[in-house]
């Protein structure tokens, strides 16, 4: 039995590449200093896992931002508009990431969307009518040569055309149909091209097929491929699926001439059932994802034993893979120094998946595995309760009931009496939460940690971040203020650490979008509360000015999307033994004389299943009724916010206003404005801040551009239920363009009020 894995983390085990990303950015080295460090990277991952014995050792599954951008360079769907800025090809690319503003021109970002149902997020490619799909780009060869040059023959691995074209947006007339010859003559040509390097396998990445499928995406992804697998070249081709199973195609997927077919036996339910009930075919290889790539347990070895066993029925080869690409869990255990033995034996990052994926094989080669030392060792791990139970939160989420998720009075009584309350001006102007993180703040939150500062001069040093971002938000003249955010390092960490039942790491880091990464707590027991976590700091913010202050918190589903949960116990469980906590949090709050508290909802979305037939069920059902749960006890004129990070809700905005919030700010710079339509069309009932300026790139957005924007919100919003923000939280973004982009933000809103009022 062989072993493969489908990719691997490309930030470098300390995040070297998000740094020297970074310092390219600023201009503090040149382009050459990037590419070694990413080249460093590339041959310490290649080196790990020859060192593991993997016999399927993916390339081309480094980025410098993004596998689908490299997938539009590759293929030619590059928008003028980049390429017209007469930058080198790797600044072009810098561009369409992340947009420019300089002596060429000024440009926005490529749109950016959720990656399925993980945290992590690619940039959508732009396909008009005069693009035409060609293989132009030469990264593929480049990365297979280099590993080749280094005694290793890899398996380069390709977003799938089938894929490509269903992420791509299409401006024109034309659509994902009209381009099927020329993608498929493409990745003809690739296939060409590596086997001419001497690939042997190459890996096409279809996690598309997980989706619900139409006739007509099965026929586009069976037109493709009939084309694309015509002549390979005699290089063998594996279709990758992951993050599902691929209920609707999976007779298409095993008719078409591929060589090997991935499929995902951890999120995917129906995977097992597929391949017993419709065989698998004869003489393919099935790369079988048992090992998970999303979460950072040690893998269950008697659980994945079942699967493998009943899979010998039907396949006669089977490589031993991860469910999906390893970019999703942190790379290494081996930073992690203070984790106690009696924790770390529980986990497997990257590296450890590696040698997990070898000791099975092992073990699957052995006459009786049970018998094997190394399956023995793993049943002693995995039998037993790993932590002690909570009995009184257990009780209290079982014993909740319909009314606990009821906010009483209902929303048009709330809101006439919050009006009456605030007496805030049209179109009332906010930020969504954090300020600017400057190396200063950064500094000194790291320097506590560390014991470098003592308690008090940190709350000093914090108490004085929060009362300069007052001022500056008086001067600026917004009208809801926010603290800031100067002591938290990130919004579920933060209130991870504050938790009981929390598991924290040093270095799990994993790519969000291009250079930030996230650091996800670990769900490790029982969640509680042991003490107040904001009231310190919203109380101190709020003495200090007339205006409102919000309470900033972050909501149970966030927490939990944004966590690596439990795999012993229901997301739903955890999920409510969240809300109890973050709950107590809000009456605090309410209690010490905050008006306006936020409850984040950012990754709201982030874990709705794949298919629309798992929605309500597997997803809405408890998700909705926990961030309910949080805010219904509050009074009638606490006003409750919350916010979502990309707009992408149009399909759920009755759960979304179910949610009972009273305002709602989101993003929606990046994407096309549809969003607003659909608000129009569902009569949506509370009050909306639609982000007017995008805040994940650093250029200053102009009052005009502002005006502009609000001018298209009001078409379809009432004008007593349009707020005036930014897209999303200001942490990532510099106090240069933060400052001159609120004002404009400011100055666009008051304009707009006085031409309405
Ligand atoms: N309140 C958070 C902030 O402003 C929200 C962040 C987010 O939505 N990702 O940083
Ligand atoms: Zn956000």
């Amino acid at each position: 039995m062989k072993t493969s894995i489908i990719g691997y983390p490309r930030i470098g085990e300390l995040r070297e590449l998000k740094f020297a990303s970074e310092k390219y950015f600023r201009g503090e080295i040149g382009a050459e200093d990037l590419e070694k460090t990413a080249k460093a990277i590339r041959s310490r991952n290649l080196e790990l896992q020859v060192k593991a014995g993997l016999d399927f050792i993916p390339s081309n599954d480094f980025s410098f931002y993004d596998g689908v951008l490299d997938t539009a360079f590759l293929l030619g769907a590059v928008p003028e508009r980049y390429t017209a800025l007469g930058l080198s090809e790797l600044d072009t690319y810098f561009a369409a990431a992340r947009g420019y503003q300089g002596e060429k021109g000024d440009v926005k970002a490529l749109a950016m969307k959720k990656w399925y149902n993980t945290n992590y997020h690619y940039m959508v490619p732009e396909i008009d009518d005069s693009t035409e799909l060609k293989l132009v780009g030469t990264k593929p060869f480049e990365l297979f040569s280099e590993a080749l040059a280094e005694g290793v023959r890899t398996k380069p691995v390709i977003i799938g055309a089938y894929t490509f074209l269903k992420l791509a947006r299409y401006t024109g007339k034309r659509t994902a149909e009209d381009f099927i010859d020329a993608a498929a003559g493409a990745y003809i040509d690739l296939l060409k091209k590596l086997a001419q390097l001497g690939a042997e396998w190459v890996q096409f990445d279809e996690p598309s097929l997980v989706k619900d499928l139409t006739d007509e995406d099965i026929s586009l992804f069976v037109s493709l491929y009939k084309k694309i697998l015509t002549d390979k070249h005699g290089v063998k081709v594996i279709a990758q699926t992951y993050f599902g199973d691929v209920r609707d195609c999976y007779k298409e997927l095993c008719s078409l001439d591929f060589d090997g077919i991935g499929l995902d036996f951890i999120d995917g339910k129906k995977s097992l059932e597929l391949v017993k009930a419709n065989d698998f075919p004869k003489g393919k290889v099935l790369f079988a994802g048992v090992v998970n790539g999303k979460n950072i347990w040690r893998n269950n070895y008697r659980l994945t034993a079942d699967i493998i066993n009943e899979l010998k029925n039907n396949a006669d080869d089977i490589v031993l893979n991860t469910s999906c690409s390893l970019l999703h869990v942190p790379c290494t255990l081996s930073n992690e120094t203070k984790l106690p033995e009696s924790v770390r034996k529980h986990f497997a990052y990257a590296e450890e998946k590696l040698s997990e994926l070898a000791e099975l094989r092992k073990i699957f080669e052995a006459d009786d595995p049970a018998s094997t030392e190394g399956f023995k060792r793993n049943a002693e791990l995995h039998s037993g309760r790993r932590t002690e139970r909570n009995a009184a939160v257990q009780t209290k989420v079982a014993s909740l009931t319909e009314k606990d998720f009821v906010r009483l009075p209902a929303f048009a009584e709330r809101e006439r009496i919050q009006k009456e309350r605030f007496k805030l001006p049209l179109f009332p102007t906010t930020t969504i939460g954090s300020f600017p993180q400057t190396a200063e703040v950064k500094a000194n939150r790291s320097a506590f940690r560390k014991g470098e500062l003592s308690e008090a001069e940190y709350e000093r040093f914090t108490e004085q971040k929060i009362a300069e971002c007052i001022a500056l938000q008086e001067e600026i003249g917004l009208d809801v203020l926010v603290h800031g955010e100067f002591e938290r390092n990130d919004m579920v960490e933060y209130f991870g650490e504050c938790l009981d039942g929390f598991i924290f790491t040093e270095k799990a880091w994993v790519q969000s979008y291009g250079t930030r990464c996230v650091k996800p707590p670990v769900i490790w027991g029982d969640i509680s509360r042991a003490k107040p976590m904001t009231v310190r700091w919203s109380s101190y913010a709020q003495s200090l000015t007339d205006k409102p202050v919000k309470g900033m918190l972050t909501g149970p589903v966030t927490i939990l999307n944004w966590s690596f949960p439990r795999e012993d116990i229901s997301l739903k469980e955890s999920a409510f033994q969240i809300a109890l906590a973050i709950r107590e949090e809000v009456l605090d709050l309410e209690a010490n004389g905050i008006k306006i508290i936020q409850v984040d909802e950012a990754a709201l979305r982030e874990k709705l299943p794949l298919r629309k037939s798992d929605w309500r069920e597997d997803y809405l059902d408890w998700a909705i009724p926990a961030f309910r749960y949080v805010h219904s006890g509050v009074r009638p004129e606490t006003q409750i916010h919350t916010h979502m990070c990309y707009s992408e809700f149009a399909d759920i905005i009755r759960d979304i206003d179910a949610m009972d919030a009273d305002v709602i700010t989101f993003e929606a710079s990046r994407s096309d404005l549809t969003i607003l339509d659909v608000l129009k069309e569902n009569n949506f009932r509370t009050e909306v801040g639609p982000g007017v300026y995008d805040i994940h790139s650093p250029r200053v957005p102009s009052r005009e551009e502002i005006k502009t924007a609000l001018s298209r919100m009001l078409g379809r919003i009432e004008k007593n239920k349009l707020w005036v923000n930014p897209d999303c939280g200001l942490k990532t973004r510099g106090i240069e363009e933060t400052v001159p982009s609120l004002k404009n933000l400011v100055g666009a809103a008051k304009e707009v009020r006085n031409e309405n009022s």
